[in-house]
């Protein structure tokens, strides 16, 4: 079978001397991971093959039968739309991140086409980001969406314990990750996981505000960084950059 789709590559892990594994984030068919023979350079001026890199985006051409594990990378035309996040480090860190998440999250041959399209988005517009509060909402935004997409968007309306509904009179409002959603004040001792969370953030987790200070931002990445690692049963590889004070 042929695919010829839209690809951005989200993982790549050197298989031979000469092979790489790719794992591909398709527009039509999902996540796919496939061999790639001949494009992993062992010197830079060596080969006129040029390896496929985690961001590459462009169209592919991948050929498969329907019980093998992997597919074969037989073409793959990468278009340089995304340069500008090679020249910003929490921008790459960002987008990894971000291609690390969708790469943990998605079932192999399940399509995403709407994620996909998010993604690209995302991407797009952390190439303008200058600061580093823009960087951190946009790819907080990211994650919100990828969340909804696979059906694990945290509870925000009501105390996930008491069901009392949420406002923003609430004196206090606390997240837990095991909840997977937010606990009032009359309940959040019966969860050790619990983070403070306060209105702004809540709206930001609601796709109500887009803006709030660097400090408020890098708060909720934590948050959804420890929902992630609760989801997956273990943290994120890129997660420790974007943990720091
Ligand atoms: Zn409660």
């Amino acid at each position: 079978m042929l695919l010829k789709d839209k690809a951005f590559c989200i993982r790549t892990v050197d298989y031979s001397e000469t092979s790489q594994i790719v794992t591909l984030f398709t527009l039509t068919a999902g996540k796919i991971s496939a061999i790639a023979k001949g494009t992993r350079k062992i010197k830079p001026s060596s080969s006129s093959a040029s390896a496929v890199e985690v961001l590459s985006c462009g169209s592919l051409v991948l050929s498969y039968k329907e019980n093998d594990k992997l597919a074969v990378l037989t073409e793959f035309e990468s278009s340089a739309v995304y340069s500008g996040l090679r020249k910003n480090l929490d921008r790459l860190n960002a987008a990894v991140l971000a291609a690390e998440t969708i790469d943990k999250f998605l079932k192999e041959h399940d399509p995403h086409p709407e994620l996909f399209r998010k993604f690209a988005v995302f991407l797009k517009k952390i190439c303008d980001a200058r600061q580093y509060a823009q960087i951190l909402a946009k790819l907080i935004k990211f994650q919100i969406e990828l969340l909804a997409e696979i059906g694990s968007s945290p509870l925000t309306a009501v105390c996930v314990n008491c069901k009392n509904p949420y406002n923003s009179k609430w004196p206090a409002v606390f997240f837990s990750c095991a909840a997977g959603g937010i606990v009032c004040r009359d309940c959040e001792s019966g969860f050790s996981d619990r983070t403070a969370l306060n209105d702004k953030l809540i709206k930001i987790l609601n796709n109500t505000a887009v803006s709030a200070a660097e400090a408020e931002l890098k708060s909720l990445e934590a948050i959804l960084l420890d929902y992630f690692a609760y989801l997956a049963a273990g943290q994120l590889k890129m997660a420790r950059y974007f943990r720091r004070l």
